[in-house]
């Protein structure tokens, strides 16, 4: 299963994990500036990364 890690390097914490599968890259940029938009707001960095998971 592929993911979709949201990541913010200031906080240096993983905001939320997407499966790919339900969110495609244009609904993952929409969760950046809606459910993470405060960090957005503060000038953090928010990168997103690939995730997979092996089960
Ligand atoms: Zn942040």
């Amino acid at each position: 299963m592929e993911f979709r890690e949201i990541y913010c390097s200031n906080c240096k914490k993983i905001l939320g994990r997407y499966n790919i599968k339900f969110y495609d890259d244009d609904k993952i940029k929409e969760l950046i500036n809606s459910a993470h938009s405060t960090h957005v707001r503060s000038g953090h960095q928010v990168n997103i990364r690939k995730y997979e998971k092996t089960k």
